[in-house]
Parts: C-alpha cells; sequence; structure tokens
C-alpha cells in the first residue's frame, strides 16, 4: 500500500455529471429566489391566461403556503401530464419568438421549479368542461393521476412547504418577517397597471385583504385604492414619447408626485412592455430631478409604463425576468428624465399661483402653514410637546431654501441649471477636503486672525440657518431657529471671497505671462476707464494710491489683494435696475412723440392703457442677470458660505446681519388677526 507525501500535487478532481435532481433544484434555486418570487412568477401566468380576476392567500410569508386563483382559460387535461417538466410552455416554440413576445413568461421553468423547492398542487377547468382537474407534482412529475373535481373558471396553484429541501434558504426567510409585505407589495404594482383585473392579497387567517382592487378605467383610481388617498391627490401625469429610429423610439406614460408628496423612499412602479421590471438607472436619473427640483428633501412616487417595439426589448436577460436590457437606455432614459424635469418646474409654478391667492388672506403665513399640514416630519412629531409657536418648520439641511420653489416666476429660464447645480454642489465638495494652505507666514497669520475674530454666534446662524429668499436687492431673509435675520449677501460674500482667497491661495489655477504684466499701468487704465464718463479727475491721486500695491510688505499685500479679489467677485446687485420691484419704470419706453399730443400731461404713465410698452431687450436682460444673480446666491453663496465662512465680530453690528422678528412674536400676531 502506498501512502502518498502530503506535500504531493493533487491530481485533478474527476468530473462527474450531476444527478438531474441537483440540476433541477439549482436551476429552481435561482429562479424562486423567495416566497415573492414564486407569487409573482404565479400571477403572471394568471394574467398571461387572460384573467380578469386574480386572489392571492398566502400564510406564513409564504413558506407554508402560498395560493393564487384566478379565472383565466385553465389548462388543458392533455397538458397537466407535462405542466411542471421543465422547458414546457405554451408560450414559445422557436428562438425568434422571443423578438415579439407579448405574454410575461416564455422559459417554461417556474412551474418546474417550484415542483423542485416545494409541493404544487394545481387545480383547473377549461371552458365548456363539466368538471376540473386536481393533480400533484414533486421534481417535475405527476404524483398521481389528475382527479376530477368540482372546480369554478380558471386556475388555482397551491405552493406548500416551500424549500423544504433547501435548509440554508428556509432557515435565513424565516428570520426575516418581511416577505409578505413583499408580496403585498408586489401585488400593489400589478394592480396599479393592469386596471382591468381585480386582485386581491389576503393573509390566511385575516379577514381583510391588503391590497383589494377592482377594474376600474381610471388608473387614478386604481392608484387611490391601492396607494391611498395621500398618493393620488399629488400625482401629475405625465407623458412623452419618440419616434426617431435614429436615437430612440418608444412611448410612455405615468403619474409622478407634486412638491406635496413627502416619503423617505422611493416608490417606482415600472412596466416596459407590461413587464414589471427595475430600471436602477433610470429610478438615479429621476431622483436627481427631485433633489434638484423640489424644496422638500422628498422621494418621488414613480407610476411608469413604457413601451418600446418587442424587437427593442431583451426580455431574456435576468433570471427572474426582473430587468430587461432596452435598445438605446440612455437616450430613453436622458428623454424621459428632462420631461419629468420640465412637469416638475411647471407644477412648481403652479403653486405659485396657488400660493399667490392664499397669500392675499392676511392672516395666513401661507407658506409655512402650507408646509405643516404637509409633512410629518420629525419636528411635525413633535407638535404634542413643543409649543406650537415655538416650533421650527425649517430643515437647514434642505437642499434648497423652501420658499424658493414656491416662487419661480419663470420656470423656462431655469431649465438646464439642474446640471449646473450639480456641478456647482460636486466642485463644492470637493473643495471642502482642500488641504491646508500655503505654508506663508503672512497668509497664515492672516487665516489666524479671521479664525480668531470669527463670532461663534454668527458661525451658528450661517451654518444652521435656512434660506428663504431675497427681501430687497443686498438683504437676504434667513430663519434660524425661531428668528428671521436679513443678511447682507454683498457684506457678506465679499467676506467669504476675500477668506476663500487666502485659504485656497496656491490652490488656484496659475496662468503664467510670458512677459510680467505692467501691473500699475493696467491697474490705472482700468480705474481711469470706470469713471470716464463721470469725466472727473478729482480722484486721480486716490487712483495712484490704489493703483500702488504694497509688493514690498508680503502681508500687507496679500491682505490688500484678497480683499480687492474679495470686493471684485462680491455679488453686487447687477447694474441693470431690479425690474421685479419699482425698478421696472426703468423699462418703460419713453415716448417723446406722446407727451406733446397729450399736452406734455403723460409723465406718468397710464399702466393699463401702455401696458406692453417696455424696452423688452433690456427687460430681458435684466430679468436674467437678477434671476442669475439670485440663483447664484442660493444655490452657490449660502451653501459656501455655510461650508467656509467665518463670520468676523464686526458682522454682529455693522449692519451685515438684523435680526427682523422673532417667529414666536410673529406667531402671536397672526394668532391674534
Ligand atoms: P411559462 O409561463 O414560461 O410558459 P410556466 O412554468 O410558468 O412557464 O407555465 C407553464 C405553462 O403552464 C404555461 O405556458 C401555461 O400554458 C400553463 N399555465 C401556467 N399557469 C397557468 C394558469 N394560471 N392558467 C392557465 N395556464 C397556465
Ligand atoms: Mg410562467
Amino acid at each position: 500500500m502506498e501512502i502518498e507525501p502530503a506535500e504531493e500535487v493533487k491530481e485533478p478532481p474527476r468530473i462527474h455529471r450531476l444527478d438531474e435532481s441537483v440540476v433541477n433544484r439549482i436551476a429552481a434555486g435561482e429562479v424562486i429566489q423567495r416566497p415573492v418570487s414564486a407569487v409573482k412568477e404565479l400571477v403572471e401566468n394568471s394574467l398571461d391566461a387572460s384573467s380578469t380576476s386574480i386572489s392571492v392567500l398566502v400564510k406564513d410569508g409564504g413558506l407554508k403556503l402560498i395560493q393564487v386563483s384566478d379565472d383565466g382559460h385553465g389548462i388543458r387535461y392533455e397538458d397537466l401530464p407535462i405542466l411542471c417538466e421543465r422547458h414546457t410552455t405554451s408560450k414559445l416554440s422557436k428562438y425568434e419568438d422571443l423578438q415579439s413576445i407579448k405574454s410575461m413568461g416564455f422559459r417554461g421553468e417556474a412551474l418546474a421549479s417550484m415542483t423542485y423547492v416545494g409541493h404544487v398542487t394545481v387545480t383547473t377547468i377549461t371552458r365548456g368542461q363539466l368538471h376540473g382537474y386536481r393533480v400533484s407534482y414533486r421534481d417535475g412529475v405527476m404524483e398521481n393521476e389528475p382527479k376530477a373535481c368540482a372546480a369554478v373558471k380558471g386556475t388555482q396553484i397551491v405552493i406548500e412547504n416551500l424549500f423544504y429541501n433547501m435548509v440554508a434558504r428556509r432557515k435565513t426567510l424565516q428570520n426575516s418577517a418581511d416577505d409578505y409585505t413583499k408580496i403585498v407589495d408586489l401585488l400593489s404594482r400589478f394592480a396599479i397597471h393592469h386596471i382591468d383585473v381585480s386582485f386581491s392579497c389576503r393573509k390566511h387567517g385575516a379577514a381583510r385583504a391588503d391590497v383589494h382592487s377592482v377594474a376600474t378605467p381610471s388608473r387614478l383610481n386604481a392608484i387611490r385604492s391601492v396607494y391611498g388617498l395621500s398618493v393620488a391627490q399629488n400625482l401629475i401625469k405625465i407623458e412623452a414619447s419618440d419616434n426617431d429610429p435614429s436615437s430612440s423610439v418608444f412611448e410612455m406614460d405615468g403619474f409622478i408626485s407634486n412638491s406635496n408628496y413627502v416619503a423617505k423612499k422611493t416608490t417606482m412602479v415600472l412596466f416596459i412592455n407590461d413587464r414589471l421590471v427595475e430600471c436602477t438607472a433610470l429610478k438615479r436619473a429621476l431622483e436627481v430631478v427631485y433633489v434638484a427640483t423640489l424644496p422638500k428633501a422628498s422621494k418621488p412616487f414613480i407610476y411608469m409604463s413604457i413601451t418600446l417595439p418587442p424587437e427593442h426589448v431583451d426580455v431574456n436577460v435576468h433570471p427572474t425576468k426582473r430587468e430587461v436590457s432596452l435598445l438605446n437606455q440612455e437616450v430613453i432614459v436622458e428623454k424621459i428624465q428632462s420631461v419629468v424635469e420640465s412637469v416638475l418646474r411647471n407644477s412648481n409654478e403652479s403653486r405659485t399661483f396657488q400660493e399667490q391667492t392664499v397669500e392675499a388672506t392676511p392672516s395666513v403665513p401661507s407658506v409655512t402653514n402650507n408646509d405643516l399640514h404637509l409633512s410629518p416630519s420629525p419636528s411635525g412629531s413633535k407638535s404634542q410637546r413643543v409649543p406650537v409657536n415655538k416650533i421650527v418648520r425649517t430643515d437647514s439641511s434642505d437642499p434648497a431654501g423652501r420658499m424658493h420653489a414656491y416662487l419661480y416666476k419663470n420656470p423656462q429660464k431655469y431649465l438646464g441649471r439642474d446640471s449646473s447645480l450639480t456641478t456647482v454642489r460636486s466642485s463644492v465638495r470637493q473643495r471642502r477636503n482642500l488641504k491646508e494652505t500655503a505654508d506663508l507666514t503672512s497668509i497664515q497669520e492672516l487665516i489666524n486672525d479671521i479664525d480668531r475674530k470669527c463670532h461663534s454666534g454668527l458661525l451658528d446662524i450661517v451654518r444652521q440657518s435656512t434660506y428663504i429668499g431675497m427681501a430687497d436687492d443686498v438683504f437676504a431673509l434667513l430663519q434660524h431657529n425661531t428668528h428671521l435675520y436679513l443678511a447682507n449677501v454683498v457684506n457678506l460674500s465679499k467676506e467669504l471671497m476675500y477668506q476663500q482667497v487666502l485659504r485656497r491661495f496656491a490652490h488656484f489655477n496659475a496662468i503664467q505671462l510670458s512677459e510680467p504684466a505692467p501691473l500699475q499701468e493696467l491697474i490705472m487704465l482700468a480705474l481711469k476707464e470706470e469713471d470716464s464718463d463721470l469725466e472727473s479727475n478729482e480722484n486721480d491721486d486716490l487712483k495712484k494710491k490704489i493703483a500702488e500695491v504694497e509688493w514690498e510688505e508680503e502681508k500687507n499685500c496679500f491682505q490688500s489683494l484678497a480683499a480687492a479679489l474679495g470686493n471684485f467677485y462680491a455679488m453686487h446687485p447687477p447694474m441693470l435696475p431690479n425690474p421685479s420691484g419699482k425698478g421696472l419704470e426703468f423699462y418703460r419706453k419713453r415716448k417723446h412723440g406722446k407727451h406733446t399730443q397729450d399736452g406734455g400731461n403723460s409723465c406718468h404713465v397710464d399702466g393699463t392703457a401702455e401696458e406692453d410698452e417696455f424696452e423688452h431687450e433690456l427687460l430681458s436682460e435684466a430679468e436674467t442677470a437678477w434671476a442669475q444673480r439670485e440663483w447664484s446666491i442660493q444655490h452657490v453663496l449660502f451653501p459656501s458660505m455655510r461650508l467656509f465662512l467665518k463670520p468676523p465680530n464686526s458682522m454682529a453690528s455693522n449692519g451685515t446681519f438684523v435680526r427682523v422678528a422673532s417667529l414666536e412674536k410673529l406667531y402671536k400676531i397672526f394668532e391674534r388677526c
């Protein structure tokens, strides 16, 4: 007898053919991953059998019993012997049929798989038969001859003891109680798409069904009956299509939640060519739109049905058919994304009108009021204990200020801004992790100065407040806890830039000039140019002084440069008067001819008669400039301030921050009204 030394190389193991029952059980475990996958297959079979009513009964999360009954066309007696064999189907004959397949099933694997991991009993009756048949299956084959039995129209399939022979799977599933929830969720999804079919889903022993839908011609009705009024009343209809073979061919229709809808998780019910599928790319694309468009950090509810030519869809890419692959998926996703975006923007605009009518009644602080009963936010739930006038109804972590979204005047102008918003956010985030600055003592001293002079109260306001909107050309309104503040954006942006120049010193992109620029001359030129229309030379001396940069003293030099840059980049009001306030007058056409005609009397222009008499180009230029500034204030200035600004002590007393009201007091005033 030879004893092999332990370190000797092992012989390659022998390859052998697996027992068919092992193969089948392994395959079955992939198709039927958990109880909900069995329910999905069974319901899809019922839909394929043209049923108009499908009911599901579940015991023990589906592990003890899953029973699906339908009123479809039933199964022929002659087919029963092979019904549960692998790859037996009535839906497909040749591979090419997959190109135009309309049914959900096509592999002939589902029922077979169930018989390998559970006990399956089928009761069925076809049209014109006096009685039905009942037969049980194990491992793909009938356990006995079909027995005649009484039956109602259609088919009932019962699966008992799912995964009885897969110990590990059964154990993991027994520990998770959420399979019934998954089944309810599945049925809810089917119910709002197949609105001509009535669905019910009930737990064994429960008196009431958890899903109960009746056939209805209205999708919104179906959504209301399944997901409830709170969802249905906050939906907007959407539609999109494209018919350009060089880019994409599809039709889409659906419902998406509006800005009143509040949820922590996205619900995305997606059907592609009537198949319930998941598409992560589309889901993400739409979530991004919601984050960027709506003021509340709510996740959306989306029901969407997309139809494509069947040959553009590969249905055979996932064992449970959960995903499909589409021709030109990226183009389609992009198109749908932009439709959703503009629908949401417009819905924000329509809210503006709502808010305006509410605003007309003086006693109601409309936006706050609106937020109050619509958002079951953590602050709302505290309402029993915290006095109502002390509740803080804003959240400084909201991506955008709350009020702004209600006040969009001209949504078209903001289209295409989301991508810039995303870019801005990510670049802000990148800068957050900036390494420490250049190791120049002078710069370090200036930075230390900033840190030392930082006002902790103001710092808290800057970091924790919510941007509400612009109160006028220079002051933004902020809410911090229960206080309202006016903040001077010119001063703030000047200071922010000053600090940023110092902190990011040596981290800016540099341009190397081949010859040094004659700085002094250039600055003089610029200063003269700026004042040329005022024709005043008396400040020449001052200009010289400004132009003389103190190059010799490092610290002063950097400080004055940083201050000059801060001033240059500060968010000064645009040159053109603000057209949304009194500045509008500036854009009225001055009609000299007319003045003389009506006796030189018409310096006062009658608003109603001459509504259209504006310098339109100038007006629209001004509108754009002001809108852009406001956008930058909200989306760039305040987010950056939150991250980087150290407000100096001086800002507490020089009018940069002014506390205008305490909401507690305001609340009392409103209460009395
Ligand atoms: P597939 O759906 O891929 O064809 P299945 O294993 O799910 O494979 O079903 C096998 C066949 O059994 C189907 O093709 C269909 O003809 C028949 N069948 C299954 N369930 C039903 C049902 N509820 N009503 C009528 N026929 C059914
Ligand atoms: Mg099937």
